[in-house]
């Protein structure tokens, strides 16, 4: 074989081509062929002109896979683009595994290469101001792959330890019950008026974010391309922002810089509630 091929993973971020990363362009640009769900594909027809098009649709995400990694072992150029960041909730793991399973390394037929991208959790929180300033998780309510007791007792988990949550996938037509399980689930652990955004197409057409509670988060309108991010005890609402704070003002005067309380680690509001505290 003469040319060596190239594989590359590219997430290419919320939707929006001001928010697609420079290597992300780059090597779409390089590509000879462009594998996608077929929306994804849409999202980045501006920049496929002369390329050949692999489009499937959601379930064929193995058929995909298979097919890049085929035709990069082939020696052709290679990209296969998920939205978001593509080692999030993406394309990245099937690939490897594939590459696992191949036993492909490094130096060896074709190169490969993983770009990342701006991810949901962080295109949506852009749009509400700093709402993940603190430890936050990521929860899909997805139990298509993952048992749904695995994301109960995850959810709990993130509860417990007073996380921010980001809650991908939260509902599709056939996955209408999860969302109000996972809100009946933290609401052991977060009082019923904990902030909430759920952001709808963030940076893309028909964007719409809707500011909420906790206790009524699932009045809201929720699809495939919703995120939902929830506060954790310290989150509070400013405007039309969701802010965590770090802890500064716990720890200095914001005015005058003077720190109040000296050596102690006071994360926002969240410690001045009692270690026991359950809604
Ligand atoms: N790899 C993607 C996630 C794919 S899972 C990433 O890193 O963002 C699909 C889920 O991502 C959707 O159900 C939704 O929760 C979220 N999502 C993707 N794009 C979004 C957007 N533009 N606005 C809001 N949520 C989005």
């Amino acid at each position: 074989m003469d040319k060596k091929g190239e594989l590359y993973l590219v997430g290419f971020g919320p939707g929006h081509f001001n928010h697609l990363t420079f290597r992300a362009r780059e090597v779409i640009g390089r590509a000879d062929v462009v594998v996608g769900y077929r929306t994804y594909i849409d999202l980045v027809a501006d920049l496929l002109e002369g390329k050949e098009i692999v489009a499937t649709g959601m379930t064929e995400e193995i058929d995909r896979a298979r097919v890049a990694v085929d035709r990069a072992q082939k020696g052709e150029r290679v990209a296969i683009v998920s939205s978001g960041d593509v080692g999030i909730y993406g394309m990245a793991g099937l690939i490897f595994e594939i590459l696992s399973e191949i036993g492909w390394k490094p130096g060896g037929d074709f190169s490969v290469e993983v770009i990342p991208g701006i991810t949901a959790l962080s295109a949506v929180a852009s749009l509400v101001g700093a709402p993940l300033t603190h430890d936050f998780a990521a929860v899909s309510l997805s139990d298509l792959l993952t048992p749904w007791a695995v994301i109960e007792k995850r959810l709990h988990a993130a509860g417990e330890g007073d996380f921010v949550i980001a809650l991908y996938n939260p509902q599709s037509k056939r996955r209408d019950w999860q969302l109000k399980r996972a809100q009946e689930i933290l609401l052991q652990y977060k009082v019923p008026d904990t902030p909430v955004a759920v952001v709808k197409s963030a940076y893309r057409e028909g964007e719409r974010i809707v500011l909420t509670t906790l206790d009524r988060m699932a009045e809201a309108e929720v699809g495939m391309l919703t995120t939902i991010l929830i506060g954790n005890a310290s989150t509070f609402r400013y405007l039309d922002f969701l802010v965590t704070p770090r802890g500064y003002s716990g720890k200095y005067d914001l005015e005058s810089g003077e720190i109040l309380h000296k050596g102690i680690d006071r994360p926002g509001r969240s410690l001045n509630r009692p270690p026991d505290f359950k809604a």
